[in-house]
């Protein structure tokens, strides 16, 4: 970007209008580079194997919903509310989520996580929108939360949770599709994507939650997932109850593994669906 400056101060000079038309056109392109450093400098997962200078998320629009809100325990009776679960019946508009033994709560991870996943998507050229963009207000209800994926056009949904078990030695992250189907969304392309966020985050050196053959859970009861006509999963990052999830957890290192070892998820999805078309 110097470069380019330089060029028009200098009265375009032969060379300087050879870099200006370069810079013109990569940036025609679109290829900028972002203003992120590049994450594999900072110790976390090495996404080196995109250069910064091709985005390869460019045009993939990613909804992210940080399970549960901070305004949550200011107001039950808000949050109590029946709404539709999608499958017929009801269920609350939302819940207060679980904690850490230290009290690090669900709704301040899965916010914080957003966060940083926020940045790396982005930085990969991914446009991302967020079902809340604050920690302390209440809800979003969670049919609407579902509903946000088509109402905005997304192309992937990732609703982000932890779970929370009294056996504390139970841990590991685990992934949630909708199941049944309600929708051809929910059937091969959630799973498609379900199965690249586990292997991202197996690739980071996560651990898988053992109670299930491929860290893959089919649930009924999340209305979320049910409202959602776009493909979608609910990531249960860990259980807050385990002292070695916790500490992951509740750590900035810990919550960018996550967030690192989602993006590459939303990576190896695309790829797929590339390798499809091909
Ligand atoms: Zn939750």
């Amino acid at each position: 970007m110097t470069e380019c400056n330089q060029a028009d101060r200098d009265g375009m000079p032969r060379l300087g209008r050879a870099i200006a038309l370069l810079c013109a056109l990569v940036l025609g392109l679109g290829f900028a580079a972002p203003a992120l450093a590049d994450p594999g400098d900072d110790g976390g997962l090495d996404l080196n194997r995109y250069s910064k200078w091709t985005r390869p998320l460019q045009g993939v629009v990613v909804a992210l919903d940080p399970g549960h809100n901070g305004g949550n325990f200011g107001d039950l009776r808000a949050i109590s509310q029946r709404v539709s679960d999608g499958r017929g019946g009801f269920t609350t508009c939302d819940t207060l989520g679980t904690s850490t033994m230290d009290g690090y709560t669900e709704h301040e991870l899965a916010y914080d996580v957003a966060q940083v996943l926020t940045e790396r998507l982005e930085y990969l050229g991914a446009t991302v929108l967020s079902t809340r963009t604050d920690d302390h207000s209440i809800g979003p209800c969670v049919d609407v939360r579902g509903r946000f994926a088509e109402d905005n056009d997304v192309d992937i949904l990732l609703s982000l949770h932890a779970s929370s078990n009294q056996d504390r030695t139970r841990s590991g992250f685990h992934v949630a599709v909708a199941d049944p189907a309600l929708s051809p969304s929910q059937d091969g392309p959630s799973r498609q994507l379900a199965e690249a966020v586990v292997e991202g985050m197996g690739a980071a050196g996560l651990q898988p939650h053992p109670g299930l053959d491929d860290a893959i859970a089919e649930r009924s009861d999340l209305a979320t997932l049910n409202f959602a006509r776009r493909p979608a999963v609910q990531v249960e990052l860990g259980e807050m109850q385990n002292p070695a999830d916790a500490e992951l957890m509740t750590s900035a290192q810990g919550r960018l593994a996550y967030a690192e070892a989602l993006a590459e998820g939303v990576l190896l999805w695309h790829e797929g669906l590339d390798a499809g078309r091909n």
